[in-house]
């Protein structure tokens, strides 16, 4: 077996040689989707891992705009419209200066698996552009979008490809966005999610990955007896995601004492409450603020260049990026007692750091499975746009934690080993693979 996936990664390597996020991506798709595919010889038969982790079409565009200063600038645009065998193409935008193909081919693949998780009708993809909006003023956030769009609007729409937010791309980046979309098209559609729910936004999508991921560690924690109560948690991040996660911890009851941004972390070793949470909503949302500026204001400490992972702590959510928690990280986490992980951000765990959860069998989730929440609502704000009416906070909430509670199932069913322990990587890989595959297999060689 192992000589069989070393092979098929060698020829996707040998294709994409300087992609390294979307090789580790597939390949940790491949390690328990090829097991699973020699024992099914239909998907074998006709290429379906081959095909799919060959996008249908990328798009790669110039985007000029002009800074407060008069002065042009030049980004680099993507989309990257990876799998549509059950549905539109969907997932955010990122606009960071990290942003290159082999992130979005990663965060595109892993999309197309995540969707499928959700039971709702879509595909994958992803976009953004290596823009960065930090120290932007609203005038040039506003110029870029617009610019951005002015190319994407040919390539989405409705039933097309339904982009989103993630790191960077916030409501006032979708506005914009939306903005300018309706204004070239002259229609007004459900081409974005994550919309105002004034303009056809859901309610509860700005809180759903977050809210999602803790309802995803409840199912988790539940297979063991155990709850959220007075659990000791670390969070990483301090945008979107992370601020669900800690809103939604608090209200069961844990306890939350770091969050982090791309400069470190603040540690409270009381926990953070709900003021307090309100403060780092205002100062990352609404001033732009760092998170340094939170252990300046209530006199906690803060970790400079650091992250979180060596403070001690039953549960971890690793909410901001890519490969943010290595080997070590995770033996610090193992050895002080962690029992479990669940993952917020989008392969925020290198294949390192996983091998030493699944070894020490502590509860892990990997990013596809359980921040599914946020795209899961995406798909109830898409059905909303469709019917033309909006659903009250409660249904949307208690869809969300449905699906979440489904996904867990779907994990438990296809990643449960024979001692019991649930290999929620394998599940969820095996889970979101068999509804694409079958889909594929349906619609015949295309
Ligand atoms: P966000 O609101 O832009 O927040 C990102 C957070 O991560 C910020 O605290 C940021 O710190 C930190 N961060 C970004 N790049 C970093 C880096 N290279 N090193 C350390 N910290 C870094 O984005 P978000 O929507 O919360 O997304 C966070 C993660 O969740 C991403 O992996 C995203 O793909 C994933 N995700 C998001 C959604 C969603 O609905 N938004 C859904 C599923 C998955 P700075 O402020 O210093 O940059």
């Amino acid at each position: 077996m192992d000589t069989l996936v070393k092979k098929f990664l060698e020829k996707v390597a040998s294709r994409d040689p300087h992609e390294p996020e979307f090789l580790q991506s597939v390949q940790e798709v491949a390690e328990t989707i090829i097991p699973f595919i020699e024992e099914n010889p239909k998907y074998k038969k006709a290429r379906i891992l081959e095909r799919m982790v060959e996008p249908e079409r990328v798009l790669m565009f110039r985007v000029p705009w002009l800074n407060d200063q008069n002065e042009v600038e030049v980004n680099r645009g993507f989309r990257v419209q990876m799998n549509s065998a059950i549905g539109p193409y969907k997932g955010g935008l990122r606009f960071h200066p990290s942003v290159n193909l082999s992130i979005l081919k990663f965060l595109a693949f892993e999309q197309v698996f995540k969707n499928s998780l959700t039971g709702l009708p879509m595909g994958g993809g992803k976009g953004g552009s290596d823009f960065d909006p930090k120290g932007k003023s609203d005038s040039e956030i506003m110029k870029f979008c617009q610019s951005f769009m002015t190319e994407l609007y040919r390539h989405v729409g409705a039933d097309i490809d339904v982009p989103a937010g993630d790191i960077g791309v916030g409501g006032r980046e979708v506005g914009y966005l939306f903005g300018q979309y309706k204004r070239i098209k002259g229609q007004f559609t459900g081409v974005l999610t994550g919309k105002g729910t004034s303009w056809g936004g859901s309610v509860i999508r700005p809180e759903a990955t977050g809210y999602g991921v803790v309802y995803f560690a409840e199912s988790m924690l539940g297979t063991r007896g155990e709850s959220l109560e007075g659990k000791t948690v670390l969070v990483s991040g301090s945008g979107n995601v992370a601020q669900y996660t800690v809103e939604r911890c608090i209200q069961a009851g844990a306890k939350v004492v770091t969050m982090s941004d791309s400069s470190g972390f603040i540690y409270e070793p009381q926990g953070i409450d709900a003021d307090r949470l309100a403060f780092v909503m205002e100062l990352k949302n609404e001033k732009r603020g760092r998170i340094s500026e939170y252990a300046e204001k209530f006199g906690c400490e803060f970790f400079e260049g650091e992250r979180p992972w060596k403070i001690k702590c039953d549960i971890a959510f690793p909410n901001a990026t890519q490969n943010e928690l290595d080997e070590e990280d995770a033996r610090a986490l193992v050895g002080n007692g962690c029992i479990c992980v669940a993952e917020g951000a989008n392969m925020p765990s290198t294949p390192e750091a996983i091998h030493v959860f699944t070894e020490a069998k502590i509860l892990y989730a990997p990013g596809k499975a359980s921040n599914a929440g946020g795209v899961a609502v995406s798909g109830l704000e898409m059905s909303q746009n469709s019917l033309r009416i909006s659903w009250s906070r409660e249904e949307v909430n208690s869809k969300l934690w449905q699906i979440m509670k489904e996904i867990h199932g779907i994990c438990v069913k296809y990643g449960a080993e024979e001692d019991g322990y649930i290999n929620y990587e394998k599940g969820a890989n095996i889970g979101g693979f068999v509804k694409v595959a079958e889909a594929m297999l349906a619609q015949g060689v295309v």
